[in-house]
């Protein structure tokens, strides 16, 4: 039983008693963490600046026993992300990423590529590069990494492979494709042109980093947008508090 140092970004802080704070952070070897930081409202030496929202720190904790509550030592800030909250629009993208980190890795779930792109994006979003495309490449990914990646290789009713060619239709309840000969496109079945199959499959690999799309079609964009949607709101079975604002 030892401390540890680790990287964390801050996910949210409570008020806890009369001086502590309970923190719930986010690290890259052990996922999400809770602690408590110890008169942490009065004790600004140990925790400079370190409790904003969405902040990159550096913790020093103690963990006496698996899924029990850390004690927070001290900690230094990283990268605050300053501009992040200058911009309502920004804070907003900032906390659907959040939000859905939370969901797709509770308590007990890591993964150290999660970590690296959550601390990406936000890093992205705060020197405002592509803020438009961010969130869709963050959810393309996160669901990847969270085990929710969209198949689109085949059409998932004849099996059919898809070469990139030729408009295809999602399909919310196989989590993949569709050929036009086995399905009608409808609202919940909605079409996704090559482009867009294309920019959701680069999205899924991490390959294309949003600062280096060339401005991918507006049409493309918004069948991405919407096919993540309906396929998070599908496998997910729930709606993000935070989605409304994208
Ligand atoms: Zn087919």
């Amino acid at each position: 039983m030892k401390t540890e140092i680790s990287q964390a970004i801050i996910m949210r802080v409570n008020e806890c008693g009369e001086s502590d704070l309970l923190v719930t952070f986010f690290t890259p070897t052990r996922g999400l963490l809770k602690g408590i930081a110890k008169a942490g409202r009065k004790s600004r030496k140990r925790f400079v600046n370190c409790f904003g929202s969405f902040s990159l720190v550096s913790l020093e904790y103690l963990i006496k026993r698996e899924r029990d509550l850390a004690f927070l030592h001290s900690g230094k800030l990283v990268n605050g992300y300053q501009g992040l909250r200058t911009d309502f629009s920004l804070l907003s993208k900032a906390s659907f990423m959040i939000e859905l980190t939370q969901v797709l890795f509770p308590s007990g779930v890591s993964d150290t590529r999660m970590f690296e792109l959550l601390e990406r994006c936000l890093a992205l979003l705060d020197a405002g590069d592509r803020a438009d495309l961010m969130p869709l490449f963050f959810e393309a990914k996160a669901m990847t990494l969270g085990g929710y990646e969209i198949n689109l290789g085949k059409c998932a009713l004849c099996g059919r492979s898809y070469q990139g060619e030729g408009v295809a239709v999602f399909q919310p309840e196989k989590g993949g494709i569709a050929c036009m000969k086995c399905e009608q496109a409808s609202a919940l079945h909605p079409l996704m042109a090559p482009e867009a199959v294309k920019l959701l499959r680069r999205f899924q690999e991490g390959s294309l980093s949003p600062e280096e799309a060339q401005g991918p079609p507006e049409e493309a964009l918004q069948q991405v947008r919407n096919v993540l949607k309906l396929h998070r709101e599908y496998r997910l079975e729930q709606k993000l508090r935070t989605s409304k604002y994208l």
